[in-house]
């Protein structure tokens, strides 16, 4: 899913007085989203708004929407919610050299035929453009100079334990919402007691994620899902409303896989054999069906990751250690969810309704290096850059400022791209 974030999104302290605001608008975004659509390759639809303004197309049209997502869109959007076709960075058709999307319904954990977007499209690219790539490299050290002002070199350590040093004028990370934080706390020096970057103490600190719930049911006709990609629209009207100043934002989404293994599972141990049973198998499976949510998590302190003082990882070096818990404005979210969960289920005609209001996460780690305009409360300012230290930008979704309810890859890539040209502006300075 390659989502762009709403306008409030990034001023949700001074629009719902929760969380915080970015330093930066939409509007400074809006020029790095369009280029990392067009980078990462988007097919999206442009006759359907979905609340962030475009100044230019998506790099291709939308796929098209299967049976079972165009009677969910109908049914909903008929009784008061919005659903929209979800953007995504998977091939409508052929564009970047990577071929049109086949339909094999496989996109998690990857596409078989690079129809879908993957990192690793990027980093063959950097190698072609002259970069190199060191594999099996861990960072666990970031040096700085005697005054503790600018970063000087990396070292790490490679699988045998053995280490080496790099040096550089410009310093970038980009190990995510986890390693990134633990790499800084990591480097201490008698200048940098506290680690790297981190005069304010919020280095590690303000973990977010999407705590999802979810539902399953049979709908009430034979809908075929497992046609196409695993998930292709989502409902959007709750991501945002005065309602955001008590409880959290979300985008609920339906999923489009056949569970033809949990399906059979269930009916093993009844007393149904052969044609029958093959019959039931395929009857349940063109009816089941889930819907699942990113509620929006706010930033709190308390929520934090710092290296372990006791657990080591197999090279030695400290594994996380992570303090998290999931607060009242999600939990009132989730209820309201549990609601329209219901309403929806009833819409569709559904049999057999089974809630998941168990939270689990949904691996979009933001927050550990929090963007702000003031020093004393953020880890980087507006261009990613260090508070403390010049040469030293972090890359990744733990600058995020706020969570939002969508996917964080597109407004990382876009961040990334406007990262580049701050340096590559600077770089060409003498
Ligand atoms: S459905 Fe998913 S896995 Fe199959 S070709 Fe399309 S993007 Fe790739």
């Amino acid at each position: 899913m390659a989502r762009r974030y709403l306008l409030v999104d990034f001023k949700l302290k001074s629009t719902h007085g929760v969380g915080r605001d970015w330093p930066i608008s939409y509007d400074d975004l809006d020029p790095y989203y369009q280029q990392a659509e067009e980078a990462l390759g988007v097919a999206g639809p442009d006759d359907e708004d979905l609340g962030s303004p475009r100044s230019a197309p998506y790099p291709m049209k939308a796929l098209t929407l299967g049976y079972m997502d165009r009677e969910f869109r109908k049914t909903l959007n008929a009784n008061g919610f919005n659903v929209v076709t979800e953007p995504a960075a998977r091939n409508s058709e052929d564009y970047g050299e990577r071929p049109q999307c086949c339909g094999s319904n496989n996109c998690m954990p990857i596409c078989p035929i690079g129809a879908q977007y993957s990192g690793d499209v990027h980093a063959t690219k950097a190698e072609d453009a002259g970069a190199t790539l060191i594999e099996n490299a861990v960072a666990f050290h970031v040096e700085t100079d005697a005054d503790g002002k600018h970063a000087t070199a990396v070292r790490y350590k490679r699988p045998d334990g053995s280490t080496a040093r790099l040096t550089a004028r410009f310093v970038v990370l980009a190990a995510n919402g986890i390693e990134t934080p633990k790499l800084m706390l990591l480097s201490t020096s008698d200048t940098l007691p506290q680690g790297l970057a981190n005069s304010s103490g919020m280095v590690g600190r303000n973990l977010m994620d999407h705590p999802g719930t979810t539902v399953t049911f049979l709908w009430g006709k034979p809908v075929f899902p497992g046609r196409g990609p695993q998930e292709m629209t989502s409902v959007v009207n709750f991501r945002d409303g005065p309602f955001r100043s008590e409880y959290a934002a979300k985008k609920l989404h339906l999923g489009n896989t056949a569970d033809v293994s949990g399906v059979t599972e269930s009916l093993l141990g009844k007393p149904l054999f052969g044609p029958a049973l093959d019959r039931e198998i395929r009857q349940r499976v063109a009816r089941k069906v889930s819907i699942g949510c990113f509620h929006e998590q706010l930033p709190e302190p308390e929520n934090r990751i710092v290296p372990s003082l006791a657990e080591r990882d197999a090279i030695g070096i400290p594994r996380p250690e992570i303090t998290y818990s999931i607060g009242e404005y999600i939990r009132r979210s989730a209820v309201e969810t549990h609601k329209a969960y219901a309403r929806i289920a009833a819409l569709l005609g559904a049999e057999e309704i089974e809630f998941d209001d168990e939270f689990a996460g949904n691996n979009h780690l933001m927050g550990t290096t929090i963007m702000g305009a003031n020093r004393r409360d953020s880890v980087v300012d507006a261009d990613c850059r260090t508070h403390d230290h010049p040469n030293l930008f972090i890359a990744g979704s733990s600058v995020f400022s706020s969570a939002a309810s969508v996917n964080s890859t597109l407004t990382i890539a876009a961040l990334a791209i406007r990262l580049a040209d701050t340096i590559a502006e600077e770089a060409a300075q003498p």
